[in-house]
């Protein structure tokens, strides 16, 4: 199953959840017979006054007592509780994704990813770093980043183990999935393998979805670049596809490595150290030990 697919039926099951409650309120609450007849008055006006249009004071008023009634009898609401205002628990509003579908989608993402817990801006603590000042200017910048209209499209943090890269990362991808966007992390490892699963499918549909999600998704994060085993002349051309295309696309893509941009161009080729390169990519290097976690 796709991930629309497994985030709509989470949607789905919150929406049916509210239904049957709802339902289920509504047919203890009938066995009330005064309750039922109020309720039945009520529904006849709300169908007449609907045909004619309009809506008044006294419906409201039937509501109310309805409402109060449903109190007494300690029975809970009538209506269904959505989870989403926005969309009724239907995932769209007018055939666009609502935010509660994009929130599914991303926990799905999220979970899939294997990065664990993500980090909110707000509760980093810098003084657990050497060098605070300076790591807390970069967390700013990259955070205002979060949140710009990516005339930059990329950002390339680039440095040893232990300095905190991929926490980085995890604040960021927090920030983007605060603000709604679909949101995939991936290791360097995992992206070149599902490349090389794609490459071998014969269904058409399953070898589109593999790569599909680097391509599309809003935001793509890539940990580790550098790492996967084997950087064939393959996974270098679907590397460089993936790149390339997000950055015509206008979509943001982050990555973290232990090479430099020198690196880069030896392991890869020139092509993608031109991407990588190129002045519309933030790049930060993490060097020395300035800028290791404190023991
Ligand atoms: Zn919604």
């Amino acid at each position: 199953m796709n991930v629309l697919d497994e985030a709509l039926k989470v949607i789905n099951q919150n929406r049916l959840h509210a239904d049957l409650v709802a339902k289920g309120n509504r047919q203890l609450a009938m066995q009330n017979k005064e309750f039922a007849n109020l309720y039945k008055s009520y529904m006849s006006n709300v169908i007449s006054l609907a045909r004619q249009g309009n809506f008044d004071k006294k419906l409201e008023k039937e509501k109310k007592n309805l409402d109060l009634m449903l109190k007494k009898l300690n029975i809970g609401n009538i209506e269904p509780n959505y989870s989403c205002r926005g969309c009724q628990d239907s995932g769209y509003i007018n055939g666009k994704q609502c935010e509660c579908l994009k929130r599914e989608i991303n926990k799905i993402l999220v979970s899939e990813s294997g990065f664990g817990e993500l980090v909110d801006f707000k509760n980093v603590k810098f003084d657990i770093f050497d060098g605070a000042e300076l790591i807390k200017k970069i967390y700013q910048k990259l955070e205002a980043w979060c949140n710009s209209d990516f005339k930059k499209k990329m950002v390339f943090l680039s440095g040893g183990t232990g300095t905190g890269k991929t926490y980085l990362l995890k604040c960021m991808a927090n920030e983007f999935i605060k603000r709604g966007k679909v949101t995939t992390l991936v290791t360097a490892y995992k992206m070149s393998q599902d490349c090389l699963k794609s490459y071998a499918c014969r269904d058409v549909f399953e070898k589109e979805a593999l790569i599909g999600k680097y391509l599309e998704s809003e935001v793509l994060f890539i940990d580790d670049l550098g790492t996967e085993v084997n950087s064939s002349a393959l996974t270098i051309n679907y590397l460089y596809t993936i790149i390339n295309e997000r950055k015509m696309r206008n979509l943001p893509t982050v990555i973290t490595t232990n090479l430099s941009l020198a690196d880069i161009r030896d392991q890869y080729d020139e092509r993608i150290y031109s991407r990588i390169a190129d002045e519309t990519t933030i790049k930060i290097q993490f060097a020395g030990k300035d800028l290791r976690l404190k023991k």
